[in-house]
């Protein structure tokens, strides 16, 4: 391998997704880089998890990284700024982070703290998000935006917040939503800020094209649309409708798609103000992509564009639709969600054992050995790269026979075990004839049956629910060692007893592949896996199957010099924590479990001093670590 070419980028095309934000050192570990500083020397990120392990928080973990955020919040407005610039576009954006797409405190508080100098506000699609929303001090011309289904209360908390100054937007779904809006404006005496959200026709590509065009859930079309506006105009409400909704979907691949979209949404906005409506704010949704694969192509995983071409894209086509039709530009609104969060976290677990289908050396035939067992053993005499096909058929061949005729009893379980032995060692011996050869790629494919299974502590359930739900591809790469070559490959599965809590399609440098490159695991240290890109919707859309409760999650700060700051840490859910979300009571599974010691000793079946150390184990597990500690 020559040092132009490091594994990690031609393995698994560190340097295409991870650019700026990892690398990898000449120790072969992966250093987290500061965006904001790219001159600062990278950190290293196992030494990270080492010291955190000193500290008591062990993997897996959650990790995020405030620069990491910061920067992307920094870019997101930076394009908008410079395309409005450029464009002489006559007007401000001001994005709003959908909450739903990471709810937890520190990354809204950061988000929040650091979006004030761009007026970056909130989106908020239910009641506890309001409530969230509300928990912030935002800027004087930040907005809340409120999406969603909503009901008297829910509408008489945004009326009321603008009193303190909030310009909290609710934005009308339907009708029946505008009535509750009349009703509780005239119980207030507030006016309402108002906005409307239309459906529009495109159908954008994309894992979530059925949150776009006319069967989308949301929205109004024209027909509900001019209803609205008709009710609004008779109570006299209409001048407070300022804002026009529109939202695609999420992760739109196609920048064309967008396109059509804004250019559509424009279409309505311009009809509105010529019916009078005093709108001055044109929301886009979110939808705007994050490039996980780092291909750049319009695919379920990837988008075809940057950020900079999505804003450039925004901005022209609202300013020539708003200039065709003489109206003033309109401030511009995007609720990009995942765009900003996604790539802020990593999720880090250990590597907790291997299975692996080969084996390096093979026992010899044995003289009473059936003669199946010979036959498979002979093939290794005519294993050569021309012939590795039809010795992979053989040798697949003989050992199921073998196991068949085991099953009736013509074949001892001692030779049996001879037997798959000779065959693993065939398999070693297979792999690296297959994966040294240029040529015959159809047999890769075929070398995922073989691949090593590693047994990792997460649960796919809990913090990768994506991945299991829709496929979702994140970038997975081992931490250390990456100065070497990857001398295996494997399948990762977790530590859930359910056979989905695996993943079997990784990205690397030349495309999705069925198996991740990876070291034979190291006997002195741990080995640490990590999947990147993790900060959207992962969060709390897990589930506790097998009560695998949430992880530990750090927060930390990047500083200059080399080192981290730990701004926080909030531990994983314990057992008793995880107990009581499914109606268990911890203190009476410890009363249960002491009455059961307790009859145990008067039965005589265990000694009294041995209920120390019962009742001790018991409550240790109680408080402890859902994952392998
Ligand atoms: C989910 C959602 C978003 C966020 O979409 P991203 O693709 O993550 O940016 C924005 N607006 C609404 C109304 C949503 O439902």
């Amino acid at each position: 391998m020559s040092k132009q070419t490091p594994v990690s980028d031609t393995i698994y095309g560190i340097d295409r997704w991870g650019k700026g934000l990892l690398c990898v050192l000449p120790s072969g570990d992966v250093g987290l880089c500061d965006p904001a500083h790219p001159e600062a020397s990278p950190i290293n990120l196992p030494d990270i998890l080492q010291d955190l392990q000193q500290r008591g928080i062990s993997s897996p973990l959650v990790l995020r990284v405030k620069s990491f955020l910061e920067t992307r919040i920094k870019h997101l407005n930076q394009a908008f700024a410079d395309a409005i610039a450029r464009t002489n576009y006559q007007a401000p954006y001001r994005g709003v982070f959908p909450i739903k797409v990471n709810q937890q405190a520190q990354v809204v508080d950061q988000i929040v703290d650091y979006g004030r100098q761009f007026d970056f506000g909130l989106e908020a699609g239910s009641k506890p998000e309001l409530v969230i929303a509300l928990a912030h001090k935002l800027s004087r011309d930040a907005l809340i935006v409120c999406n969603g289904v909503k009901d008297a209360e829910f509408i008489r908390l945004a009326i009321l917040s603008r009193r303190l100054g909030y310009n909290t937007v609710i934005v009308l779904e339907s009708l029946k939503e505008a009535e509750i809006v009349i009703e509780v404006a005239r119980e207030l005496g507030l006016p309402p800020l108002l906005g409307v959200r239309v459906k529009l026709t495109n159908l954008i590509s994309g894992k979530w094209q059925s949150s776009s065009g006319d069967r989308s859930a949301f929205g109004m079309n024209t027909d509900q649309l001019m209803r609205v506006i008709d009710r609004l105009r008779e109570e006299d409400l209409l001048h407070c409708l300022t804002l026009q909704h529109s939202h695609l979907g999420s992760q739109v691949p196609d920048v064309n798609d967008v396109r059509r979209a804004v250019t559509e949404a424009c279409r309505y906005y311009t009809e509105l103000k010529s019916e009078g409506v005093p709108l001055s704010h044109l929301d886009l949704g979110g939808g705007l992509g994050v490039d996980y694969t780092g291909e750049k192509r319009a695919s379920e995983n990837s988008i075809n564009y940057t950020i900079d071409e999505y804003c450039a894209n925004v901005v022209e086509t609202v300013a020539y639709a708003m200039d065709e039709a003489g109206v003033d530009h309109p401030v511009l609104v995007t609720e990009s969600g995942r765009a900003v969060s996604a790539t802020s976290s990593m999720l880090i677990f250990d590597v907790l054992e291997s299975t692996l289908y080969d084996a390096p050396d093979a026992p010899a035939v044995e003289p009473d050995d059936h003669h199946l067992v010979s036959d498979l053993a002979a093939v290794s005499g005519y294993l050569v790269p021309d012939r590795v096909r039809e010795c992979w058929n053989d040798a697949l061949f003989y050992r199921d026979e073998l196991r068949a005729l085991f099953r009736r009893g013509y074949v001892d379980l001692r030779q049996m075990a001879r037997a798959e032995r000779i065959y693993l060692g065939l398999m070693a011996r297979i792999k690296e004839i297959v994966q040294n050869s240029e040529e015959d790629s159809d047999l890769e494919d075929e070398l995922q049956k073989i691949a090593d299974v590693y047994h990792c502590n997460f649960s796919l359930f809990q913090s990768l629910p994506d991945v299991w739900a829709i496929d979702q591809l994140h970038p997975i790469i081992p931490l250390q060692m990456l100065n070497t070559a990857p001398d295996r490959r494997a399948v990762l599965s977790d530590i859930t007893c359910d056979s989905d809590g695996k993943i079997d399609q990784f990205i690397l440098a030349h495309g999705v592949a069925p198996s991740l490159p990876v070291h034979s695991l190291p006997e002195d240290r741990p080995y640490y896996l990590g999947v990147f890109f993790v900060g959207a919707y992962q969060e709390t859309l897990g589930d506790l199957h097998n009560l695998f409760g949430d992880t530990n999650v750090v927060t930390i700060d990047l500083r200059p010099d080399g080192g981290f700051d730990l701004l926080h840490e909030q531990e994983g859910d314990t057992i008793a924590q995880v107990l009581s979300y499914v109606e268990y009571d911890p203190s009476d599974c410890l009363a249960a479990f002491r009455k059961t010691v307790d009859e145990a000793i008067s039965a005589g079946q265990i000694a009294p001093s041995e209920r120390k150390t019962l009742i001790g184990a018991y409550r240790v597990s109680m408080n402890g670590y859902t994952y392998f500690e």
